[in-house]
């Protein structure tokens, strides 16, 4: 938490942001508790103040605080930095904006988004972890929330070039197609963007990256600070205009793909002038149009879905598609798909690091059904559920692998030198 807490800043916010919707699901709450058992939260701690519902208080009392008779009359409860103090666990460290609350919620409240406008109200009285907040600066100030900034990126691309013999383009002009990254990809595993670049050059996609978009992930979004959040997707749009793009393809990353494909038009004001892919959907594409073939994966394996790719994202169904054919001891886990359990690092809490005990709880949910699976290889598509889940591993001494579908695609494409 920062040390000034402005009341009035957060909430002026609040009652910017209860617009129809947010009040709506603020009266809609009947109070069930159906939502605490869909929650991994609740699930790993048993503990109920990790019931979603919770996390429409805030909410609802900045909506009484202006409607009905108290609050016509200026008399209804008023928000105060009590309030704000006792609601950050609850929005920021224990909220991973997954979903999977509302797939079961009588009433379809998404806690989601609730949690979303929340973060931005309690970021505007400066409430909130300075990790995450510190994240947020660097996109801002450096680029990227781990600091990688244009130069680093060129630098680094330049490397892994020299390094992989593979071509990496940057600004190339006449590109057709903008691929994004992730800055845990390049600082953590820098073989998942050569493993993206590998692909598309394979299949002879007319593609670069850019010096002034290149970052996906968007911290302004996850730590409730709009202006940084709507910089961030500006910088991907103008890059994608100045090069004129039809597509910009968003890499192992949930979170940037949900902010960039159903957000993003909403930010800027206006549609968006090209398309958006998360790799996976891309990359399913150009199998559909058979421009791979793979050498059999036979490692038994299950698959996590990342909630802002499958649940939230629809890309559940591509994800299979891409591994349907030679990665042939697949394992699906229960649940999966759509229901499947968030991996306690999305939304960025992943950045919260005293939100460390309590991801690393959540990651048992994880292993015991990688266990029930019958195997011991977890595979996903989201850099930051691979870092939580890496992260956790360690803590908890799980023996299990982890890996990333695409750069088990890279691995295991024929190739010319096959022949
Ligand atoms: S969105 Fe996910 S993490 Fe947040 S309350 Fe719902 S189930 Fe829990
Ligand atoms: S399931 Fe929906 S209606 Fe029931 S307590 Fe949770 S948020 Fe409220």
């Amino acid at each position: 938490m920062t040390d000034t807490i402005n009341v009035q800043a957060a909430a002026d916010k609040f009652l910017s942001v209860v617009g129809r919707p947010l009040a709506t699901w603020a009266e809609a709450c009947v109070k069930c508790g159906l939502c605490a058992e869909a929650c991994h939260f609740y699930q790993a701690t048993k503990d109920p103040k990790y019931t979603p519902a919770y996390k429409i208080l805030p909410i609802a009392k900045a909506h009484k605080a202006r409607t009905g008779f108290l609050g016509m009359l200026g008399l209804a409860p008023k928000i105060t930095e009590k309030d704000l103090k006792d609601w950050e666990e609850l929005i920021f460290d224990t909220c991973n904006m997954c979903g999977r609350c509302t797939l079961v919620c009588p009433m379809g409240i998404d806690i989601a988004s609730i949690t979303g406008a929340t973060r931005a109200a309690m970021a505007s009285a400066g409430i909130g972890p300075a990790d995450l907040f510190a994240a947020a600066e660097n996109s801002r100030d450096r680029g990227s929330p781990l600091g990688l900034s244009p130069e680093k990126l060129e630098d680094r691309l330049e490397w892994l070039a020299d390094d992989n013999e593979i071509e990496l383009p940057l600004d190339k002009k006449g590109a057709e197609v903008l691929l994004t990254v992730s800055s845990i990809e390049m600082m953590k595993y820098p073989d998942s963007i050569v493993s993206m670049a590998k692909l598309l050059n394979h299949a002879g996609v007319n593609w670069t990256f850019s010096k002034k978009g290149y970052e996906a992930t968007n911290f302004g979004y996850l730590s409730g600070k709009s202006d940084i959040a709507k910089m961030m997707t500006m910088r991907i749009v103008e890059a994608a205009e100045e090069l004129g793009v039809k597509a910009v393809i968003i890499p192992e990353c949930g979170h940037a793909y949900g902010v960039m494909r159903w957000q993003a038009a909403n930010v800027i004001g206006r549609p968006l002038p090209f398309e958006v892919w998360h790799i996976t959907e891309y990359l399913a594409k150009l199998k559909r149009e058979g421009k791979f073939e793979f050498k059999p994966y036979t490692t038994p394996f299950t698959y996590h879905d990342p909630c802002q790719i499958s649940r939230r994202g629809g890309a559940a169904a591509d994800a299979r598609y891409l591994m349907e054919g030679f990665m042939t001891d697949f394992h699906e886990m229960a649940p999966t798909g759509n229901s499947n359990w968030c991996c306690g690092g999305g939304g960025g809490v992943q950045a919260i690091a005293r939100s460390a005990p309590i991801r690393y709880q959540v990651f048992k949910i994880k292993t015991d059904q990688v266990a029930k699976a019958g195997v011991e290889t977890l595979v996903s598509s989201c850099a930051n559920c691979r870092l939580t889940m890496d992260e956790a591993k360690a803590a908890t001494k799980w023996t299990g692998g982890l890996d990333s579908i695409v750069e088990i695609l890279a691995s295991h494409l024929i190739t010319k030198d096959d022949d």
